[in-house]
């Protein structure tokens, strides 16, 4: 995957990237036919998060489509080329408020010249609450409100709710006497008060609300389950269409169950109403897709580490008494994303952990995926993005990073997951409450520690995990780096570190400094005023990394507070300020925006003589001329 372009374009706080499927080409034909019919359906549902993120999205979005396509004047003047800013980045939040802070879009251009470009571009009279909801920055500000004592519902800019609070929604959603709590409740209807004021539920379904747009997904759901890779996959497709058609929930809780239990097929699938961060209130779900394609070669990798977890468990650097006598490896599925769509385009997760209803879960399990073709991108769009030439200590230490990063990365996250959660007991009587505020934390250091330690360990590259130790060596820079320095651009001058994975870093890699200060393991270097940390001596780092380990698997076995305290306390919290304003400046300097999503692929059936003889992918790499297209389909 070398050659291929990742990043594609760079607009206010937003990055454009492609990834790519290579083991889409691995696919049988049929399985290729699969992937293309799923990827249909998962386009199919777009409009219909658009009017979920808010009421008049649609209505702004064809006015942008409009004049993209229409407007004759000149496109290249400040005026425009804001208008054009301003389209992209409604596009690429599927509405008018950020993705990610939820506050709305204010555009840098006027009213008059919005109007002029509508005008120039035949479009008749916009609608009051149309241009309301571009200009007038306290119309519909925020799209979802969290703030206590308001009401969240009135106060969101979502499009679940019509005319109705939230006490009459928690009223209307409350387990009565009677009612089974173990069935999905109002997770696919928006709730309305009707003309002789009663709530009401118009539900999603084929016939109903956004029937249109589900009639389009379960016409290509249907195109779909003729190549599903098994029976299975075909009964799940049958139930999710038939919820689709009928809109009732236990369809929906039943086609889950079905596809936690499918584990064979070489591709999988999310499609339905999923999510509920979108509601205040989490009941209802925006509706999003991915189509996935098993990595064969990368579950092989996490497969190795799981069947050998008992080898792991018991030469681990903790005293005895902690370690368990028997363990289970998790074995995480890695697929490739091969199609987003909804709320998974164009930014996307790059984990998801499936079905949400938490009885389901207790009962069948979930399925927990990476996605891997996601995060090979974000990798090799960081190498050229300045970061590591920034902060990086040598020369080497970016030859490595640029050789090795994404799979000491990968192997880091395996070892995390797979093994270092699992690992270890508590001792008779101690439960994870012992630790109070400090549990995740602690428990963070012990997964990346375990991670730590043994990716030095030769054992890796025996079982054919890694190539060679320098994978190592690389992710030890990579950790210490971000550790220390990277990750500090995440925060505010003048805060303390809150976030728990963010803590647990520091955490050990301050630990790891200031114990290997003696030994000069790691040397703080300072050139033209920049600040560098510096490995001089791997083999003791890994020494230490393996002293912390035994420490902090020894403070969670025994429920030690006071310990945990203390170490986090100590090495996990504050921030130098120093160096934290010289990190700020330097990152500043970058001009790295901090989010990305992505072009999606495009997919196209080869016929020879009438007959379809292959699936061809593409990779298209105008992010606007992909969203006019979509719009226009
Ligand atoms: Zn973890």
């Amino acid at each position: 995957m070398t050659d291929f372009k990742y990043f594609v374009e760079q607009f206010d706080d937003i990055k454009i990237l492609r990834y790519q499927v290579p083991a889409f080409e691995r696919l049988s034909l049929r399985e290729k036919l699969f992937v293309y019919y799923l990827s249909r359906a998962a386009l199919a549902g777009r409009d219909i998060l658009w009017d979920q993120n808010n009421r008049y999205n649609l209505a702004v979005r064809s006015l942008l489509e409009n004049i993209l396509r229409d407007y004759p004047g000149d496109r290249e003047n400040a005026a425009f080329q804001d208008f054009l800013v301003y389209a992209k980045k409604v596009f690429f939040a599927n509405g008018v408020h950020h993705h990610y802070s939820m506050e709305k879009f204010i555009p840098t251009f006027s009213r008059d010249y919005f109007l002029e470009l509508t005008r120039a571009s035949g479009i008749g009279q916009v609608e009051d609450e149309v241009m309301r909801l571009i200009f007038d920055p306290d119309f519909m500000a925020k799209r979802v409100v969290l703030d206590e004592g308001k009401d969240l519902v009135a106060a969101s800019a979502n499009n679940y709710y019509e005319g109705v609070s939230q006490r009459e929604v928690e009223e209307f959603y409350r387990l009565k006497p009677g009612e089974d709590e173990f069935v999905t409740r109002g997770l696919n209807s928006t709730l309305v008060k009707n003309a002789v004021g009663q709530l009401e539920e118009e539900v999603w379904r084929v016939g109903g609300k956004y029937g249109k747009q589900l009639e389009r997904v379960v016409a290509e759901l249907e195109m779909a389950a003729r190549y599903a890779c098994n029976e299975a996959q075909e009964r799940c497709i049958a139930l999710l269409v038939e919820y689709y058609r009928t809109g009732d929930t236990r369809l929906f809780d039943q086609y889950s169950i079905e596809w936690v239990k499918e584990n064979e097929g070489r591709v999988d699938f999310i499609n339905g109403f999923i999510e509920v961060y979108g509601d205040p209130l989490a009941y209802k779900a925006s509706w999003e897709s991915v189509v996935q394609i098993i990595d064969e070669e990368a579950c092989e990798r996490t497969r190795k580490l799981a069947d050998n977890a008992l080898w792991f468990e018991q030469n681990a650097p903790v005293d005895e008494r902690f370690k368990k006598s028997e363990v289970n490896g998790i074995t995480a599925r890695v697929v490739q994303a091969a199609m987003l769509g909804g709320d998974c385009h164009p930014a996307t997760p790059i984990g998801i952990n499936l079905p949400n209803a938490e009885w389901i879960r207790e009962r069948y399990g979930s399925k927990s995926v990476t996605l891997d073709n996601i995060t090979y991108a974000y990798d090799a769009v960081s190498l050229t993005s300045g970061v590591l030439d920034e902060f990086a200590a040598s020369g080497e230490e970016i030859r490595l990073a640029r050789e090795y990063g994404y799979l000491g990365g990968n192997v880091h996250t395996d070892l995390h997951e797979c093994l270092g959660h699992g690992s270890g007991k508590m001792l008779p009587g101690v439960g994870q409450e012992a630790l109070k505020n400090y549990y995740s934390t602690i428990e963070e250091a012990r997964a990346d520690l375990f991670a730590l330690y043994y990716i030095m360990d030769p054992k890796l590259v025996e079982l054919g995990v890694i190539p060679s130790l320098d994978v190592a060596k690389c992710e030890y820079c990579n950790y210490i780096r971000n550790g220390l320095m990277v990750q500090l651009t995440r925060v505010k001058l003048g805060c303390n570190l809150e976030e728990s994975h963010m803590r647990n870093r520091q955490l050990i890699a301050s630990w790891v400094y200031e114990r290997g200060q003696a030994d000069r393991v790691i040397e703080r270097e300072t050139r033209d005023g920049k600040t560098y940390f510096h490995i001089r001596d791997f083999q003791r780092l890994r020494q230490l990394f393996g002293e912390l380990l035994a420490e902090v698997q020894r403070v969670k076995s025994e429920g030690d507070f006071e310990g945990a305290r203390h170490l986090i306390e100590t090495y996990g919290v504050r921030i130098d300020p120093d160096l934290h304003r010289e990190v700020l400046a330097r990152y500043e300097r970058l001009h790295v925006a901090p989010y990305a999503g992505f072009i999606n692929p495009e997919y196209h059936l080869v016929e020879r003589d009438g007959q379809i003889v292959d699936v061809r992918v593409e990779y298209p790499d105008d992010f606007l001329a992909q969203m006019l297209a979509y719009g226009k389909n």
